[in-house]
C-alpha cells in the first residue's frame, strides 16, 4: 500500500498511541466495572467549572449582539484584551509590559508553537528541564528543532541546576522552555533557581555569540499552594517570554485561550512581536477565540477558587504518605509524581489497574521509575480511592 501519511508522522503516531491506548483502557474499564468503581487519575484536564464570573461574562457577550462580535480581528488580537494582560503582567512584575508585547493565543499550546517557528532554524536546540510535558518535543519538531532535556531529581525536589543546564546549551541552543509550577512534578521554582538559570543564559550567550530566550510556559502560574509565591519569569529573566493560558487557572480548557508576552528588555523585541503576530496567521490560528478575549478581559486577575484544588492535593498526598509511597509534595498546578513501586514502571502500572487506578508512568514525562497522578478530580474520588492505594502499596 502506498502510505499517505509521511514517514516522521508515522513513527510519531506510535509513539503517541500509548496515550491513547491508555484512554482506551480507561473507557473500557469504566464500561465494564462501572464509572464509579474507576479511579481515574490520568488525564489534566480540570473538573473545575469556571469561576462565576466567567460564566456571566460568556453569557452577557454570547446575548449582547454587538455587531462584528464574531469578525476576524488584528492577528494579535483584541488591543483592549492585550492591554488588559499587559497591564497584569506589569502589575506583577514591575517591568513595564505594553500591550504591544502581547499577542493572544490558541491556548498555550498555540503560543509555544508561535513562539518556536519564530525563533528556531533547523537543527537548533530547546533546553527544557525534565521530567517535562512531552508535547514539547512535538512543538519544537514542528518548527524544525529539537529538545534536549536537562534532569532534575526527587532528591533536589526537581529544583532545576544552573551549572547542569549551562553544560547542556551549545551554540544551537535558541531557548530554554521552564515550566512552573511544574506538569508533572508540582515543582515551584523559587526567585533564586530563576536568576540563576538567568546567568547561566547570559554566560552562554557570551561564550556562544548567541541569545537564549527563556520561554516560561506557566498555565499553572495561578496555582500554587501553602502560600507559595509563584515568582515572575519577566522579572527574573533579561530575555524572557511569557507563555500562559486561562485553560487551568479559568478551568476554560476547551475554550482554547492564552498569549504570549515577550519582555520589552529583549533587543529587538518589536521584530519579535511582529514574526509572533505573522507566525499566529500563518500557522492557521489567524486570531485567538474572539469572544473569549472578551471574557477574559473582563476577568484577567481571577483565578479558580484554591481551596479547591488544595481540598484534593491534601486528600491525595494523605493517602500517598499513608500507603508509603516516596514523593515530594506539590507545591504547585495539579499533579503529583511518586517512584513507582517494585521498580519496573509497566508492572505497576498494570498493577494499579488492577486495582482499579489509572495512572501514567512516568517515562511519558521524560521520569522514568515514577508514575503521574492528577488530582484534577472529583475530592469524592479521591477519598474513595483510599483503600485501593493502600492494597496496591501493600502487594
Ligand atoms: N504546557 C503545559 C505544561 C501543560 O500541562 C499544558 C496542558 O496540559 C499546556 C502547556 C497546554 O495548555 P493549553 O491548554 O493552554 O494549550
Amino acid at each position: 500500500m502506498i502510505g499517505v501519511i509521511n514517514k516522521k508522522l508515522e513513527g510519531d503516531l506510535k509513539k503517541a498511541s500509548y496515550v491513547r491506548k491508555m484512554f482506551e483502557q480507561g473507557e473500557e474499564l469504566r464500561r465494564l466495572r462501572g464509572a464509579d468503581k474507576i479511579f481515574d487519575f490520568s488525564l489534566g484536564n480540570p473538573e473545575a467549572e469556571p469561576p462565576q464570573s466567567v460564566r456571566e461574562s460568556i453569557a452577557r457577550h454570547a446575548a449582547d449582539g454587538a455587531p462584528g462580535l464574531h469578525r476576524y480581528m488584528s492577528n494579535a488580537g483584541y488591543a483592549f484584551a492585550r492591554e488588559r494582560v499587559a497591564e497584569h503582567l506589569a502589575e506583577q512584575s514591575g517591568v513595564g509590559v505594553g500591550a504591544g508585547n502581547v499577542v493572544m493565543t490558541v491556548g498555550a499550546a498555540g503560543g509555544l508553537n508561535i513562539v518556536l517557528k519564530a525563533i528556531l532554524e533547523p537543527g537548533d536546540e530547546v533546553a527544557v528541564f525534565a521530567p517535562y510535558f512531552k508535547e514539547y518535543d512535538f512543538y519544537a519538531e514542528n518548527h524544525g528543532g529539537r529538545v534536549v532535556p536537562v534532569q532534575t531529581s526527587a532528591a533536589s525536589a526537581f529544583r532545576p541546576d544552573a551549572e547542569a543546564l549551562e553544560r547542556a546549551i551549545t551554540a544551537r541552543t535558541k531557548a530554554l522552555i521552564i515550566n512552573s509550577p511544574n506538569n508533572p512534578t508540582g515543582a515551584v521554582y523559587d526567585e533564586a533557581c530563576l536568576r540563576e538559570l538567568d546567568g547561566a543564559l547570559e554566560r552562554c550567550g557570551q561564550k556562544y555569540g548567541t541569545r537564549i530566550l527563556a520561554i516560561s510556559d506557566e498555565p499553572y502560574a495561578k496555582i500554587a499552594y501553602d502560600g507559595v509565591r509563584v515568582p515572575q519569569a519577566l522579572a527574573c529573566f533579561r530575555n524572557a517570554v511569557v507563555v500562559s493560558s486561562y485553560s487551568k487557572s479559568l478551568a476554560l480548557a476547551g475554550e482554547r485561550i492564552g498569549y504570549v508576552a515577550a519582555s520589552p528588555n529583549i533587543e529587538g523585541v518589536g521584530e519579535l512581536v511582529d514574526g509572533l503576530v505573522f507566525c499566529n496567521r500563518v500557522l492557521g490560528f489567524v486570531n485567538a477565540p474572539a469572544l473569549m478575549q472578551r471574557v477574559v478581559a473582563d476577568n484577567a486577575g481571577a483565578g479558580v477558587d484554591m481551596a479547591y484544588y488544595a481540598e484534593r492535593r491534601d486528600a491525595i498526598c494523605a493517602i500517598l504518605d499513608e500507603a508509603g509511597f516516596d514523593f515530594v509534595r506539590p507545591q504547585g498546578a495539579f499533579y503529583v509524581f511518586p517512584k513507582v513501586l517494585g521498580g519496573d514502571e509497566e508492572a505497576f502500572k498494570d498493577r494499579a489497574v488492577a486495582h482499579n487506578i489509572l495512572i501514567v508512568p512516568g517515562s511519558g514525562f521524560a521520569g522514568p521509575g515514577h508514575f503521574r497522578l492528577s488530582f484534577c478530580v472529583a475530592a469524592d474520588a479521591i477519598r474513595r480511592s483510599r483503600d485501593a492505594f493502600l492494597a496496591l502499596a501493600a502487594e
